[in-house]
């Protein structure tokens, strides 16, 4: 699927579940009421529109939640995504806290990657950001992982609490270990809104400064927004996510699919297409799913809204546990 401003959509991140065993304050600082699983896509219903997803040039698979490894079958459900024709990748991104426990199952389904979000080596910090102490199993999590035919990356979300942000401890794990260290700037979605995150400019002028030889990495640039940079002597990257320091728009290339079906054409509007509508009313062909991604496409704005003028209304309400990031 190519959108209006000429960019081809190949990747879909899909949300399996709105529940969470983590409260990461800018995402789901409460508890709130997850949705009922009656109002949850079916296993079934997820592949049949990546079926037609995948007919319409979708080849990157992302699972995501809230926490996605909170709900039953997702080694089952990797499996069935790896063996539908036109995929070609299946990844998921978790806290870690239960990977562990899935890693077998996962590797044995054929997942590519793993994606772990880590804001924080400090027990401490990391207690405060997500209210719980779970650090050693996630750094468990990421050294098994690192022993299984997967790609490894660490997300890293740094919030500005006036200090010096945590960004070297994070960095220094891309020096021994073959994982790809990456920053993601703060949104101002849900309770991203009540924090000051750290500008990119702020962390890359710290490498910089600390690492000679530093350079931008564009052969690995991959076919999302990530920018990557290279140290001597790291086996592991650097990458950038900068959705608001450096407009990460031009390269977008995904669609998003909620818990609760909505297909979401981008982050920050709340305007979507409501396909478990579709998926469970009368007209339930395939023909009506993929017009319904066809139309996601078609929907694609130019940029998010998050540093401009956001029209009434327009912009998303829902916490980011419930979009899947
Ligand atoms: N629970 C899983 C995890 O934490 O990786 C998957 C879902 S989580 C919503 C996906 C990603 O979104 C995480 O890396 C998280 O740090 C990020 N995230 C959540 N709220 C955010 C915000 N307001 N701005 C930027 N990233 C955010
Ligand atoms: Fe849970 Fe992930 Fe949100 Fe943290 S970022 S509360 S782990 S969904």
């Amino acid at each position: 699927m190519i959108d209006p401003f000429n960019r081809t959509i190949d990747y879909m991140r899909i949300s399996i579940t709105d529940r969470c065993n983590l409260r990461c304050v800018y995402c789901m600082p409460r508890r709130t009421r997850s949705l009922p699983e009656a109002e949850l896509l079916s296993y079934e219903e997820i592949l049949r529109v990546c079926t037609e997803a995948a007919a319409l040039g979708i080849r990157f698979i992302k699972i995501t939640g809230g926490e996605p490894l909170l709900r039953e079958g997702v080694p089952d459900l990797v499996r069935r995504l790896k063996t539908t024709a036109g995929i070609t990748k299946v990844s998921l991104t978790t806290n870690g806290v239960l990977l562990s426990r899935y890693l077998d199952a996962l590797c044995a389904a054929g997942i590519d990657g793993i994606t772990i979000s880590l804001d924080s080596l400090d027990e401490e910090r990391f207690r405060l950001t997500t209210g719980y102490q779970r650090l050693d199993r996630i750094i468990r999590g990421i050294h098994e992982s690192l022993s299984r035919p997967v790609t490894v990356k660490i997300n890293a979300v740094l919030i500005d609490t006036g200090g010096e942000p945590e960004w070297r401890g994070l960095a220094e794990l891309a020096r021994t270990l073959p994982l790809d260290v990456r920053f993601i700037e703060l949104m101002p979605i849900g309770y991203g809104r009540t924090f000051k995150g750290v500008a990119h400019d702020r962390i890359l002028q710290g490498l910089h400064e600390t690492y000679a030889g530093l350079t931008q990495d564009r052969a690995s640039q991959g076919a999302g927004p990530a920018v990557y940079y290279r140290i001597p002597g790291f086996k592991g990257s650097i990458g950038f996510i900068s959705a608001l320091s450096h407009g990460f728009c031009r390269t977008c290339n995904r669609i998003r699919l909620t818990p609760e079906g909505m297909l979401k054409p981008c982050l920050c509007y709340a305007s979507g297409i409501d396909l478990k509508a579709i998926l469970r009313g009368p007209d339930k062909t395939n023909e009506a799913i993929s017009r319904a991604l066809m139309e996601a496409a078609a929907m694609k704005p130019l940029s998010h809204c998050f540093t401009g003028t956001i029209p009434q209304g327009a912009l998303e309400q829902r916490v980011m546990a419930a979009i899947g990031g």
